[in-house]
């Protein structure tokens, strides 16, 4: 038996699924999940030492590259000063300067310690500022698992969502309107209808957690416009676009400015954080200086903000996501190429470090397209490119990350096991 395969079984007995986060025990895919020893640049370890080219980056974070030798400075020169402290740091101040200096909608910002938190608490507050209820998502985006986020659109167009959990009661939901993600048209209806009544749009501007889907022509200049006319604000979710698509997220690539914005993934460089921001009148209505409630034990933790401040810095390197542009495109081309060289229907997309990759022949423009996509092929390559040494996301539902640390040898050596898992496949 594979040290991973025991792990796994151990990890079971103790853990529910054996992971710490769903997606984690492939299930989407079958198999063993493999349990990491260690990780250096662009490549994962697992626990019978096998190396992996990854193309997971902890789901975004390590933009760098795993274990990039300033970070870990950074972190190990923080931690002798103490773990946490409760109280008030330069640090916080320094890294909430740094983000607002970045994202040009950015005035305030406050940090929390996830992805999670932070569009939990862009929603409350989008709430109290309107003192309005309801909240439009899109079918497809993920915005962590808080209750009135977990939700599917109902069975009629403009009806309010029912939960994707157990657990979370239908009442809890009840405010969420979930529309067609690209469906520019259902976002007017449902604010002719609703206008008056809806406090935000919480959007992925680019989405990445239904694999890659980016917005189609006018979309969220719709959102802006729609939000703008019915005194709504519109919360662009970067946790996965944020320093990952360029150096200004989305809203730099668009130039359309959020009301709200929350970050998290490689704003701390791999150790747990995250953070909303926006208009200042806004954040004015967080405590203590409003009436919305939001706190949080290690929020603005000094080690995860030192590593976060690290990692900013240096990803304001001259031509940095020039360069890891091209090195996604490069990746993402010679996929395409090589399957469509062996007959086989592929496609792919990019966005500065960000791509996906799908078994269709058109890059998909939302949630039923990527699932009209050849799923079976997906599980079918993901194993033999793990079998190959290489790790791409376990769910044809995901994007995948490229780091400064995928270089040409690295991108030259994924291409070429892919050539031969495509030859295969084409059988
Ligand atoms: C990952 C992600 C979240 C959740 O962040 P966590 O840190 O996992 O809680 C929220 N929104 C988006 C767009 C994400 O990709």
């Amino acid at each position: 038996m594979s040290r991973n395969a025991e792990l796994f079984d151990r990890a079971c007995r103790s853990i529910p699924g054996g992971v710490n986060s769903p997606v984690r025990a492939f299930r989407s895919v079958g198999g063993t999940p493999r349990f990491v020893a260690r990780a250096q640049g662009p490549y994962l370890w697992d626990a019978d030492d096998k190396r992996y080219i990854d193309y997971v980056g902890s789901w975004g974070p390590a933009i760098l590259g795993h274990a990039h030798p300033e970070v870990v400075k950074a972190v190990q020169e923080a931690a002798v000063h103490g773990l946490s402290y409760g109280a008030p740091t330069e640090g916080e101040i320094r890294i909430a300067e740094m983000l607002i200096e970045r994202l040009p909608s950015l005035e305030m910002v406050r940090l929390v310690s996830s992805g999670t938190e932070a569009t939990m608490t862009a929603i409350r507050l989008a709430r109290g500022a309107t003192g309005r209820n309801k909240i439009v998502k899109f079918e497809g985006c993920y915005h962590g698992h808080a209750d009135s986020l977990l939700v599917k659109a109902g069975s009629g167009l403009l009806t309010f969502g029912n939960p994707t959990s157990a657990g979370v009661p239908p009442e809890f939901v009840a405010h969420t309107l979930v529309l067609d993600y690209n469906d520019t048209a259902g976002v007017q209806a449902a604010f002719a209808e609703h206008g008056k009544d809806i406090a935000c749009v919480i959007v992925e501007p680019i989405a990445g957690n239904m694999n890659l889907v980016k917005p189609a022509p006018g979309f969220l200049e719709a959102l802006r416009s729609e939000c703008t006319a019915h005194g709504a604000l519109l919360i662009f979710d970067e946790v996965m676009t944020g320093f990952r698509v360029g150096p200004q997220g989305v809203q730099g690539l668009t130039g359309i400015k959020p009301d709200l914005t929350t970050l998290a993934k490689v704003i701390g460089g791999g150790m747990p954080i995250g953070a909303f921001g926006g208009r200042a009148d806004v954040m004015k209505h967080i405590a203590p200086l409003g009436a919305v409630y939001q706190a949080g034990t290690l929020s603005g933790n000094p080690v995860a903000v030192a590593a976060g401040i690290k990692t900013l810095e240096l990803l304001s390197a001259p031509g940095f996501y020039d360069k890891l542009a091209a090195q996604t495109r490069k990746l993402t081309d010679g996929l395409a190429a090589s399957a469509r060289a062996h007959g086989i229907p592929f496609s792919a997309d990019s966005v500065g470090g960000m791509f996906g990759i799908y078994f269709a022949d058109q890059v998909p423009g939302g949630l039923a397209a990527v699932s009209a996509s050849d799923i079976e092929r997906f599980k079918v390559f993901f194993h033999a490119m793990l079998d190959e040494g290489v790790y791409f996301a376990p769910s044809a539902y995901e994007a995948g990350f490229v780091s400064s640390t995928h270089d040409d040898a690295v991108i030259g050596a994924t291409l070429a096991a892919a050539d031969r898992v495509f030859s295969k496949l084409a059988k």
